[in-house]
């Protein structure tokens, strides 16, 4: 692939290099022509799509965004699209039913729980109860449990989609010192795994962490996922450095912004939001749900 469609800001860093914008949508355009062709083959191969089921319980409106985009492009690349909504009110022994039959319908390949789930249901049962052979998010044990192993099946989908991003514009993490902050096991910890995977020397920063800048300051690659808003900028990194950002959040004037303040960045290159690590999470899914189909 190529990196063509990348813009560049004229914004020069100290170096007097204009900042590279790792554009996250562009990849995940590219990426997704290319997962159209492989599902139609798929379809053509085993005269079947590749199913995949989201599951929402409740009214949290921006689940309900998430959910409406994963379900769009879910037809939109040829996959079978499942949509599943129960009220706030179901219980976990239902849900847990629910899952238990999509285990078994063999038209699923993949079950989407979309997080966070009504208060009374305890997430992490209802994650477990998913077959990690049809979790495309790769958050079940199972799956969490062979990526520290070595022997990824699926990782979850953002930091998996970091790798990508990074891999679209040729830059290696293999020798580069690696700062994650964040520490979730959606994101912080498949990151560094992924980056250790990938022959980097990792830091993981958390909010016990003392001297956060210390850390981002010397590193190559700095990945934002602390979830607060325009937390880091211009000053926390060094002029070289690789800042990917993962935060995602909602201003009262209803803009998204990240984690860091992109526009007074003076670094080699950096992930914008929105545009940067949104797009790929949603790819990935795509992605490990054709994975998880061709398993079968
Ligand atoms: P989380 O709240 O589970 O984890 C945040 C992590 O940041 C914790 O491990 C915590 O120790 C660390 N942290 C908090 N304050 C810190 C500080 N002052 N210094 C250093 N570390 C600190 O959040 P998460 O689920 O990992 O998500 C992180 C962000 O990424 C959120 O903004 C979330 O909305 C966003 N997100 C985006 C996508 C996407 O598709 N782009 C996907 C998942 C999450």
């Amino acid at each position: 692939m190529t990196n063509q469609s990348s813009k560049r800001y004229k914004r020069p860093n100290k170096a007097g290099a204009p900042v590279l914008r790792l554009d996250g949508k562009a990849v995940a355009d590219a990426r997704r022509k290319v997962l159209q062709d492989k599902i139609a083959q798929f379809t053509q191969t085993r005269q079947r799509k590749p199913g995949l089921a989201v599951v929402i319980v409740g009214q949290d409106p921006a689940s309900q965004v998430y959910v409406k985009s994963k379900v769009k492009t879910t037809t939109e690349v040829g996959m079978l699209s499942k949509h599943i909504e129960l009220p706030e009110t179901t219980s976990q022994a239902d849900l847990q039913k629910l899952i238990q039959q999509l285990n078994e319908d063999k038209t699923i390949d993949g079950i989407l729980v979309q997080l966070p789930l009504p208060k009374h249901i305890d997430t992490t049962t209802i994650v477990e109860t998913i077959k990690p052979e049809k979790d495309p998010d790769g958050l079940t044990t199972g799956n969490l449990g062979l990526l520290m192993a070595g022997r990824k099946r699926v990782a979850p989908c953002t930091p998996q989609g970091v790798m990508k991003i990074l891999e679209h514009y040729n830059l290696d993490p293999k020798g580069k010192n690696v700062v994650v902050v964040g520490r979730s096991n959606i994101v912080g910890k498949p990151m560094a795994q992924l980056m250790l995977d990938a022959d980097a020397t990792v830091t993981i920063a958390h909010s016990q962490t003392k001297n956060l800048k210390q850390h981002t300051k010397q590193a190559d690659i700095v990945v934002v996922a602390a979830g607060k808003p325009q937390f880091l900028g211009a000053d926390d990194f060094n002029e070289n450095a690789i800042v990917i950002d993962v935060g995602i959040h909602r201003t009262q004037d209803n803009k998204v912004t990240g984690d860091v303040r992109f526009k007074e960045l003076n670094v080699r290159a950096a992930t914008p939001v929105p545009g940067g690590v949104g797009p790929m999470t949603i790819q990935m899914l795509m992605e490990n749900t054709l994975a998880l189909a061709e398993l079968t």
